[in-house]
């Protein structure tokens, strides 16, 4: 099965390979060498002066959690453009914060404009979420500009990236964020289970101030921790030789080439969708270059076209929730080569009897 799913994705040979490695104790000095250099290639890799990074023994969904737990006490605004910012409000409201919500239409970003006038009317707002990539509707919200409404506000924000970090180039450090993070199991092509948070030296000072922060989660902890190259508990190791391995791979191929190569990917599906008359869900603009939203034509469902492919060998991605019959997804995620795009546009031209 060729896989252009949204997560988890194909992992690349040589992660797998990787992933073979025996064991060795979190607390030995192989550990921590593989700790320290891992550390360091992500804050190279996402271009870090200031911010922590952390490495999190969990899917990403933990590092929402984490950043309302650490970084709010009463209040927060959650940006909504489908159902993963939509997930970010709710871990909001299940930790007993106070939640306000900018919703526009699935398939819409949030702009500037409208976040501006949101944050004016709610001084009593500690934090913002912004979902980078929003993978249920296939949207890029504008990030840059989001991100310079809520500090001119004197927000804190957080940044969803699940989708977005190893797949398009992201900054978090120069773009203000206070907590950025991504799993391992989308753009950066490993298997589920690990998470991958940034976290600004503002965030690591609220996370001073609030109370009851919990023990798994706690920001502090982790900084204790890392200063001996280590985790609070135990990490999932192979996951860390995995992303190390990959992290060399983009090394040794070099960042710019890499970045090209995805875009390049992603151009390729794009192009390949509109040659067969197909359209998106997403507004024009704002469509991400790692999963794609489209609608499916007349006659036939997504979930059909969806199941078809499999028949084919493509596992493509359903639409997500009330879009499953509407819509289908295609993911430009972890180890897809160009001629497995062109296999895939070929099939799903026959699987539309075009
Ligand atoms: C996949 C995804 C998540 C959820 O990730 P888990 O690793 O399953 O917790 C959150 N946000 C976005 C944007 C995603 O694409």
């Amino acid at each position: 099965m060729k896989l252009f799913t949204a997560g988890p994705v194909a992992c690349y040979p040589e992660v797998l390979e990787e992933m073979r490695h025996q064991m060795f104790s979190h607390r030995s000095e192989e550990y921590h060498r593989l700790h320290r250099d891992t550390v360091e290639r992500l804050r190279w890799f996402l271009e870090i002066e200031d911010c922590r990074v952390f490495l999190f023994p969990s899917s990403s969904t933990g590092l929402m959690e984490a950043s309302v737990r650490n970084c709010v006490e009463r209040c927060m605004l959650c940006t909504v453009s489908g159902e993963f910012g939509e997930r970010y409000a709710k871990v909001g409201e299940a930790n007993g914060r106070k939640v306000v919500i900018l919703q526009t239409e699935p398939g819409k970003p949030i702009t500037p404009e409208l976040l501006d006038e949101k944050l004016s009317k709610h001084p009593d707002v500690e934090a913002v979420t912004v979902t980078y990539c929003e993978t249920s509707v296939g949207l890029l919200n504008p990030l840059p500009e989001l991100a310079k409404v809520v500090k001119e506000h004197e927000k804190l924000l957080f940044v969803d990236a699940v989708s977005a970090m190893g797949g398009i180039e992201i900054h978090p450090d120069e773009l203000g964020v206070d907590v950025c993070f991504a799993g391992s199991q989308k753009c950066l092509g490993l298997p589920p289970g690990l998470a991958i948070a940034v976290v600004s030296s503002k965030a690591m000072e609220k996370a001073e101030l609030v109370k009851n922060k919990g023990w798994y989660f706690d920001f502090k902890r982790f900084e204790r921790s890392q200063m001996k190259n280590e985790t609070p508990t135990t990490p999932p190791i192979p996951l860390i030789l995995a992303l190390n391995r990959v992290l060399r791979m983009i090394e040794e191929r070099g960042k710019r080439e890499y970045f090209r190569f995805y875009s390049r990917r992603g151009k390729r599906i794009a192009d390949g969708i509109r040659k067969l008359g197909l359209t998106l869900f997403t507004e024009e603009g704002y469509e991400s270059p790692t999963i794609f939203c489209i609608n499916a034509p007349p006659g036939i469902s997504g979930i059909e076209i969806y199941e078809r492919m499999r028949e084919r060998g493509f596992e493509l991605a359903r639409g997500y929730g009330r879009l499953k019959e509407k819509t289908f997804r295609i993911g430009n995620m972890g180890y897809i080569t160009l001629e497995d795009i062109d296999s895939m546009l070929e099939s799903l031209g026959e699987v539309l009897g075009i």
